[in-house]
């Protein structure tokens, strides 16, 4: 009975459903549940002496933040030594070797739009099944990519994509339909569809997404779409998509579709200034071209604030090299602070009750309240005063999943996300 209960006492309680910081507050977790909050929580401890018990005073207690867009498969490198590092092999030992840096940085929970083969199933079986020590994962496959699509850069006499990519080749409703089904059956929980990189042209259908969202939300999968376009944004938003992934050209007629819909946002901006800034393998023209539609997702986001559309946050990290996995999943909190005019209170709220959304359990995870999945953080300074403080290991003191403590190993250094 002890052995799985835990009590956090006089910490300050944010609790991540946006209410005002409460000070000196009790939490009691009881078999992988938030059971009770405040005064009744010490009441009901007493019924168990022997249970374990944090003092948290001086320091602030948060749901397990939650990163909407994280790839754990998709890139890292090519490191010395390994001959073929796009071997479903390989990526399946580099993503479990990262995954403990994201528990560190106090992230519980991350989805994953898109990998390879089918590793982070895999992995979100391993770490459910205690294999792995790692945060909850909300596993997609490969991206449905038509001719032009993201993962589809190659000319078409190269025919198909290889295995080894993060996309995978359909062209009609048929082929989307297929392919979703076939994800499917292996396992995945959520569906990634892919138009083209920059949004400049619409590469999928309404008739394409539409199979897509038919065939997934009847086997209860979730679907979302790398969609920078306005009419894909659009198509999206009448396909009925759970969420759709950057909107960088909404129009305003696009954003009044989303809103009818009550389709949720995401627009990870922090890929596009983490890129700019640190991605030394990257080249200087895509750093221009991400810089310049930056400001244009920015003013597309503060339209979709003021619609009242839900935006939700994600940071994709683990695209490319420079998006160390465990490094940057703070880094969007703080982009919504200081471009989107949101309190560091309202963006606590949204990187965990609102991002539950993209973990398949809203009303389920992300607040602190009886009932919750207990997944709790401890953080040594206030990121409702210091937004930079979500993410940095160095502030992160405890964290709780399903209701068990993690060993978390030594405490870093401030990191240098907080320097840059
Ligand atoms: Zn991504």
């Amino acid at each position: 009975m002890a052995n799985d209960s835990i009590l956090i006492k006089d910490g300050t309680l944010i609790d991540g459903t946006g209410r005002e910081p409460l000070a000196t507050t009790a939490v009691l977790i009881k078999g992988g549940l938030i059971k009770a909050i405040g005064a009744a929580a010490t009441r009901e401890a007493m019924n168990h002496p022997a249970l374990r018990t944090i003092d948290a005073s001086g320091q602030f207690v948060l749901p397990g933040l939650i990163d909407g867009h994280t790839h754990l498969s998709m890139i890292q490198g090519t490191p010395e030594g390994i001959r073929y590092p796009t071997s479903a092999e390989h990526c399946t030992l580099r993503a479990a070797q990262h995954l403990p840096s994201i528990l560190r940085a106090g992230f519980t929970s991350v989805s994953v739009p898109g990998g390879k083969w089918f590793v982070d199933v895999a992995l979100r079986e391993a770490v459910n099944t205690g294999m792995l020590q790692g945060p909850r994962i909300f596993a997609a496959g490969r991206a449905l990519t038509p001719y032009g699509g993201i993962f589809d850069q190659r000319p078409s006499w190269e025919r198909g994509l290889p295995d080894d990519l993060v996309g995978i080749l359909c062209n009609t409703p048929e082929e989307f339909t297929v392919e979703t089904r076939r994800q499917c059956k292996n396992g995945v929980d959520l569906i990634k569809i892919a138009d083209s990189v920059w949004g400049d042209t619409q590469a999928v259908s309404l008739a394409e997404i539409a199979a897509v969202v038919d065939e997934a939300h009847r086997r209860n999968v979730k679907v979302t779409i790398h969609s920078r376009g306005a009419g894909t944004t659009r198509d999206a938003a009448l396909a009925g998509v759970d969420w759709i992934m950057h909107a960088d050209f909404a129009t305003g007629d696009d954003l009044d579709a989303v809103a009818r819909a009550g389709i949720s946002i995401m627009p990870t901006f922090a890929q596009g200034e983490i890129w700019a800034l640190h991605g030394t393998e990257v080249p200087q023209a895509t750093k221009d071209r991400l810089k310049w539609q930056l400001d244009i997702n920015v003013k597309s986001m503060q339209a979709a604030k003021a619609r009242g559309i839900k935006l939700l946050i994600g940071t994709d990290s683990g695209n490319a090299p420079v998006m160390t996995i465990g490094k940057w999943h703070g880094y969007e909190a703080a982009f919504f602070v200081k471009h989107l005019d949101y309190s560091p209170l309202e963006v606590i709220t949204i990187q965990s009750r609102d991002n539950a959304l993209a973990m398949g359990l809203e009303g389920k995870l992300g607040t602190i309240e009886p009932g919750m999945i207990a997944d709790v953080i401890l953080l040594d300074a206030d990121p409702t005063k210091r937004i930079e403080v979500l993410g940095d290991p160095a502030h992160v003191t405890a964290v709780i999943k399903d209701g068990r403590e993690i060993d978390l190993g030594p405490r870093p250094d401030s990191s240098d996300l907080i320097a840059a």
